[in-house]
Order: C-alpha cells, then sequence, then structure tokens
C-alpha cells in the first residue's frame, strides 16, 4: 500500500487526485489508490472531507485502517471501480488536529524533561485533548508550571521538522522513555520522526505543523489522577 499523501511533512496539502480500487459492496466505504485523508490512529480522530467525479460529490464521513486497506466511509452517491476521483479534506478540522497534536507532543516533551514521566495515552480531539502520564503525580503548581513552559517554548517559534528515519539511527537518537519503539513493528522501517525544536524526536504517523507558533497558546484545564501513578490532564488551545 502506498504511504498517505500527507507523509513525510506534506500536511498543508488540501486536495489530490487518485481513483477507486475498491467499492464496498454494501454501498458504505471506498478504497483508494492513494490518499491524503488521514486514517484513525495514534489518538487522533480521521480527516473527513469530499470526493469529486464527474459532476458528482460524496461527503467523506471517517477514514479506517481494516484488513489492511484503508476505508473511505462515504455518505451519498458512490464511485465506480476505477473511477477517476478529486478529493479535497476538511480543511479547518485537519488544522485543528495538526495543532492539538503537536502541542501533545510538546508537552509530553517538557513532562518527560521536568518529571521523568512518559506519556501513557492520548486522545486528540478538534477542542481539546487529553495526555495520561506515568508514572507522576502532579500538584496544582506543577499544572501551571507545565502550562508556562510549553507557553514559552511555543512564544520562542522552535520549528517542526518531519522526516524518514531509520530505526537504527532512531533507536540511538530517541531518549529513553520518550516512546515505545519494541511496539513499533519490526519491518517498519524506515520510521516517519517528528522533531521539535531540533530536540524532542518522537516516531508519529500523525500530521503536525511546521511551527510551534501555530499551536496559539495551551491552556491545562483539567487534571485528575487515574490511580496507579497515572495522572490525566486537558488542555484546549486558544
Ligand atoms: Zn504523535
Amino acid at each position: 500500500m502506498a504511504d498517505p499523501l500527507y507523509l513525510p511533512d506534506r500536511e498543508y496539502r488540501k486536495k489530490f487526485e487518485s481513483s477507486v480500487v475498491k467499492v464496498e459492496s454494501d454501498g458504505s466505504y471506498i478504497v483508494l489508490q492513494e490518499t491524503l485523508f488521514y486514517k484513525e490512529g495514534g489518538g487522533q480522530p480521521s480527516d473527513k472531507g469530499k470526493i469529486y467525479w464527474k459532476n458528482k460529490e460524496s461527503e467523506v464521513v471517517d477514514v479506517q485502517r481494516e484488513d489492511g486497506e484503508v476505508r473511505h466511509y462515504i455518505k451519498g452517491q458512490l464511485p465506480k471501480p476505477g473511477e477517476k476521483v478529486k478529493g479535497e479534506i476538511e480543511w479547518d478540522r485537519r488544522y485543528k488536529h495538526m495543532r492539538m497534536h503537536t502541542a501533545q507532543h510538546l508537552i509530553s516533551w517538557i513532562v518527560l524533561n521536568m518529571y521523568g514521566a512518559s506519556t501513557a495515552g492520548n486522545q486528540i480531539h478538534e477542542d481539546y485533548s487529553r495526555i495520561d502520564f506515568k508514572p507522576v503525580e502532579f500538584s496544582e503548581r506543577d499544572v501551571e508550571k507545565i502550562e508556562k513552559a510549553a507557553n514559552s517554548l511555543i512564544k520562542k517559534e522552535l520549528g517542526v521538522q518531519k522526516k524518514m528515519m531509520d530505526r537504527e539511527q532512531l533507536e540511538q537518537q530517541v531518549k529513553d522513555g520518550r516512546t515505545k519503539l519494541d511496539i513499533i513493528p519490526d519491518h517498519i522501517d524506515p520510521l516517519r520522526i517528528v522533531v521539535i525544536g531540533g530536540e524532542d524526536i518522537c516516531p508519529c504517523g500523525g500530521t503536525h505543523v511546521d511551527n510551534l507558533e501555530e499551536i496559539g497558546e495551551i491552556e491545562i484545564t483539567d487534571r485528575k489522577s487515574k490511580g496507579s501513578d497515572t495522572e490525566r490532564i486537558k488542555f484546549e488551545l486558544a
């Protein structure tokens, strides 16, 4: 299967052309030769958008990787197998996810540096996101410190690099506790990495902004203990 068209660093593309390789018989989804649509994964929801062909258009309401294929779930009419189609992603949603996902990496980096805690899970949405950290116990004062550190790095307008890196090189460069490389299947090599400010290296297939300034301002809106040394924070972007 071809790599998604937004990789390694083309997240700002909005349109693409492709052709239909499969139409599910129940009419629920299609599979394209190649796609710019992000499929749900890694705590990031899928893109939405539209596909166009001839003088017709339909909505792409969800994108999932299932049984080794990327399924574009469609509301409306369906193109035929072999049909040339144009696709356009819903940019507002894509860009919110880009800003949120880069903000999540930034906070995860800061918490690892300040408290030695790893990111145990995360879920991004358009309007808020959450991250679980372990092992750690935060006080209210800690939450203020994390928010302040994140916003001061945003003000420095650090660049965000997205590129491919050989697994062996990545294993040497990635900081202990930043990611669980061993849960990524061995055959995935090279890996796509996201680097903030030349320092925070993390393998990730998500969509990200090019510069921290695009995040705006991070506000941590909630913190709670999830037990067993796990803390959950929620944040929004202003
Ligand atoms: Zn990520």
